[in-house]
């Protein structure tokens, strides 16, 4: 399979580079250029599969001969033996709707689904190659600790993990600050997390620094991880077994919903995406009614999708505007001026496969409430919003992704139900470790400083 960049069609790359560098040279956004559809023969045939033989069956399409099948098929089943569900993630059936567990992994959030196999890809490749790599992130929370864990010990790979100081949870932060590897960086940056997020972008960009370093990336734009979260849309589709399925996506970067959008895309007969944000609702006004103007970040009890920058736009955006690269090209140069809205037939496209909804603090809480009041579960913030949108829009037969499980955000959910959801014994020990991290100010210069002294 090649890729192409969403700014550069022109040049076409393997999945190899793609996975290494993240982002384009032009800081474009990889995607392939002709997508594999699935008929319904081989849609019925994924369906018999258990969830590690359908992800090698998705997976393998994209990777080329970066891995072969076997050494893939290996990497997959280890990467997955650390999972507390055999089938990586649980379908719970609740009235009309469906819960989709993707929190069952050793950081307790979906991000760990992709972020262990990716783990594995480094370490594969740079083991391969005689290579040595520096992995710099930006995170809201939860990928800072899914790709720690991911690549804590890993020989040759150092990571260097940017989260916004004082703006995460202290469960998400403990995840993070507690590991002893030596390969591991916390960086806590006075700023939010669109300030990490281009922080680690301007170092991207600066050729000069990324590869004297020899930077790579697994922020939610790697490629990598959006086929590995493909999997669980199939996965989830299929355990159900009915017709016309929408999908309810807590929603942040887009990276998750994105991947539901591939896995319609490669012939997977989903009805509607619906993206659900927090008051942070830049991709609700968009998709509701174009409007795409980035407003200040507000600080939500859903600290994940604290964000006004939702990077993966971008690769849509490509597919909305007619694969015309150099259309996207200019599009992103008016989205930094905050001077973008998506123009009517635009809107029209993008409505036919997405739908959305926002909620206030009040919402997310009440929606807490409701849920365990009606169901006796407990759900956390960011799954709430899921549950939220779909109850807005009246939609029956959605399936709800669980991003998180709920004990990562105790304070919230004390605030709904006045009970403390406990971490899971396996992960317990994060309350007695001393945490490790260094503050650092919003600024360019002292980070890349920061990098290069501690390499
Ligand atoms: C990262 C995250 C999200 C948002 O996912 P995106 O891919 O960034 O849209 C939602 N919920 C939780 C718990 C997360 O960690």
């Amino acid at each position: 399979m090649n890729y192409i960049s969403t700014r550069n069609n022109s040049k076409k790359v393997s999945f190899e580079h793609v996975f290494l560098k993240g982002l384009s040279e032009e800081g474009g956004l990889f995607i392939p250029e002709k997508l594999k559809k699935f008929n319904n023969k081989e849609l019925k045939e994924l369906s018999n599969l258990n969830y590690k033989n359908l992800a090698l069956s998705i997976i393998k399409i994209f990777t080329g001969n970066f891995i072969s099948e076997l050494d893939l098929k290996k990497l997959i089943y280890k990467s997955y033996s650390n999972f507390r569900e055999d089938n990586v993630v649980k379908v719970n059936k609740f009235n009309q709707n469906y819960l989709l567990e993707l929190y069952h992994g050793p950081t307790l959030a979906f991000k760990d689904v992709a972020m262990q196999l990716i783990g594995n890809f480094y370490e594969y490749y740079l083991k391969k190659n005689s290579k040595k790599i520096n992995i710099v992130v930006a995170t809201s929370g939860d990928t800072g600790a899914a790709a720690i864990d991911a690549i804590r010990g890993k020989k040759n790979i150092n990571i260097f993990v940017l989260h916004p100081n004082n703006k995460i949870s202290s469960i998400q932060r403990k995840l993070m600050t507690t590991t002893e590897d030596e390969n591991v960086f916390n960086l806590a940056i006075n700023g939010n997390f669109d300030d990490c997020q281009n922080l680690v972008k301007s170092m991207f960009s600066d050729i000069s620094f990324s590869n004297s370093i020899n930077m790579s990336g697994v922020n939610s734009i790697n490629w990598a991880r959006i086929v590995a979260q493909t999997v669980y849309y199939f996965y989830s589709y299929f355990q159900i077994g009915k017709e016309n399925l929408s999908y309810s996506v807590p929603t942040g970067n887009f990276g998750d919903v994105y991947a539901g959008y591939v896995a319609k895309q490669m012939g997977l007969p989903i009805d509607k995406l619906i993206v659900a944000t927090n008051q942070n609702d830049i991709l609700h006004r968009a998709i509701s009614n174009g409007d795409y103007n980035s407003k200040k970040v507000e600080e939500t009890i859903s600290p994940s999708m604290d964000i006004q920058v939702a990077s993966n736009f971008e690769r849509l955006l490509y597919d909305l505007y007619s694969k015309n690269s150099e259309k996207v090209k200019s599009i992103m140069m008016s989205i930094k001026d905050n001077s973008f809205s998506i123009q009517r037939d635009e809107l029209k496209k993008l409505q036919s496969d997405f739908i959305s909804e926002r909620l206030d603090e009040n919402e997310i809480l009440n929606t807490i409430k409701d849920f365990y009041e009606k169901f006796n579960i407990i759900i956390d913030p960011h799954t709430a919003i899921g549950v939220g949108a779909v109850k807005k829009l009246d939609i029956s037969e959605a399936v709800i992704l669980a991003t998180a499980h709920p004990c990562k955000f105790p304070i919230a959910i004390d605030k709904a139900i006045s009970k403390t959801e406990k971490l899971p014994g396996s992960i317990d020990y994060i309350h007695n470790k001393e945490e490790k991290f260094e503050v650092i100010s919003n600024d360019l210069k002292k980070v890349k400083n920061y990098i290069i002294n501690s390499i």
